[in-house]
């Protein structure tokens, strides 16, 4: 069985960047009915916060990127690090090494110096452990000797680094505290990991993590190192090409599906599709429709993609997402009577909508309450009909049967009663309805307000 796993450390909020690795991992697992785990690398005690693991998890919760089992803490797996390290050390794969910092700071400057490689070499590999002084002492790894070590990627292709440019890596610290490079390669192991989809920032880590792999006789996960994300410049993706975090996107109002579409279109392809539904992304994800090279930020093409999500959601569900859009943007929620009507309007309102905020402000005419105050173009708009038309129309509408066909019907037979046209009476009666000129089409209006509040903001625009 497939397993993936996301494995962030709980620094900061959920970048863009562990989003998108998080999806890729999610949707590679997902696709093939395999287990998708999360493991949170707190390790480093001084960076790491609770605030932090928080933030993540929400981050992947809005993105609907759930993961099987409890998230796994590395920190709390450090005794299980530790007896690998001995259990190397045991069988000859490891060594002590008593050199203390002083020592290794010594020799690298003497290296530096003389313009030799700064790589220590610890002359406890080869000691006799007769020769063991009773002090602290360092587990480290018998890295190879001459030869090469070649990553098999299936992003970048075989990797070959040559071994004499891999030293006998510390595996356990003379404190007795592991190394993150250990606890990452027996975490994967014991939690199962069958592929690993990370950023191609870890490729010269799967180097060292795979002489540990090699020297416990333990198969290597396949390994898949995505290349970063580049701002539209082709610069590194930094604060200046916009919101890094995953979630500022949910409350600037993209819904969620809109962002796993694009964020799986940054760096992978399937075809010439841009826009696609989970069901699609879930079958079609694959290692190798991942690009080789940077992928660029484009916000036009979320825009994009968001709208189109919008355009096809589900209407309960768009309302339940506005709704947590407008508390992740920190604005008051709807009442469950405003959430009632924009669920009944949905049909109309979701159609060129590219955001939430698109969305609502087309929801305006449902949301408001009469007496309609129309702002400054809605007004220019009243006035351009002659007095008196809107009182013409009224009676009209109140024998028709309200029904799409029928007010069409009301309506161009009024126009040609007028010797007008629809179109001139369009604006005019959008700013009657909704106060503004950003609408859905008059009769979603009226289907939408019915006939009492229809001709109640017609006789009130008309006074
Ligand atoms: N914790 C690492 C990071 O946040 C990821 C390590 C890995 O995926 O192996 O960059």
């Amino acid at each position: 069985m497939v397993v993936t796993r996301f494995a962030p450390s709980p620094t900061g909020f959920l970048h863009i960047g562990g989003a998108r690795t998080a999806l890729f991992n999610w949707l590679y697992a997902r696709g093939r009915g395999g287990r998708f785990l999360l493991r949170i690398e707190d390790t480093d005690r001084e960076r790491s916060t609770p605030e932090a693991t928080t933030a993540i998890l929400q981050g992947l919760r809005w993105l609907g990127l759930d993961w099987d089992g409890e998230p796994v803490s590395q920190a709390a797996r450090a005794n299980r690090h530790a007896e690998v390290a001995r259990q190397l050390l045991a069988d000859g794969k490891a060594y002590k090494c008593f050199s203390t910092q002083d020592e290794i700071a010594t020799f690298r400057e003497q290296a530096r110096a003389e313009g030799r490689s700064t790589l220590f070499r610890s002359p406890w590999r080869d000691a006799d452990p007769a020769d063991h002084p009773d002090a602290p002492y360092a587990i480290r790894i018998k890295a190879p000797q001459g030869g090469e070590t070649v990553i098999r990627d299936r992003v970048q292709g075989d990797v070959t680094i040559r071994n004499d440019q891999l030293d006998d890596m510390v595996l356990l610290r003379s404190d007795g505290t592991p190394v993150y490079m250990l606890a990452v390669v027996v975490d994967d192991r014991d939690m199962g990991v069958t592929h690993v989809i990370r950023g191609d920032d870890h490729l010269n880590n799967a180097a060292r993590q795979m002489m540990i792999y090699d020297a416990m006789g333990w198969d290597v996960p396949v390994w898949a190192h995505i290349p970063l994300i580049h701002g539209p410049d082709g610069k590194k993706l930094s604060k200046r090409h916009g919101a890094l975090g995953a979630q500022e996107y949910q409350a600037m109002g993209y819904p969620a599906a809109g962002m796993r579409n694009y964020l799986a279109r940054l760096g992978w392809s399937h075809g010439d599709d841009e826009f696609f539904t989970d069901a699609q992304a879930r079958a079609w994800f694959d290692l190798d429709g991942i690009g080789k090279s940077p992928a660029r930020f484009d916000l036009k093409k979320l825009e994009n993609l968001s709208g189109q999500h919008i355009a096809i959601g589900d209407d309960a569900a768009l309302r339940h997402e506005l709704q947590a859009y407008l508390a992740a943007a920190g604005q008051p929620a709807l009442t469950e009577t405003q959430g009632d009507d924009i669920e009944r309007a949905m049909y109309c309102l979701k159609d060129r909508a590219r955001t939430f905020p698109e969305l609502l402000e087309k929801a305006e005419f449902v949301l408001t309450e009469r007496p309609i105050r129309p702002d400054e173009k809605a007004q220019k708009a009243l006035q351009s009909v002659s007095d008196g038309i809107l009182d013409e129309l009224t009676p009209q509408l109140q024998n028709a049967s309200w029904t799409r066909d029928s007010l069409e019907e009301v309506m161009a037979s009024f126009a040609a009663a007028k010797d007008t046209k629809f179109g001139k009476l369009a604006g005019p009666l959008r700013a009657a309805l909704a106060g503004r000129a950003v609408t859905p089409s008059v009769y979603d209006m009226m289907l939408v307000l019915g006939r009492d509040e229809t001709l109640a903001r017609l006789e009130d625009a008309a006074n």
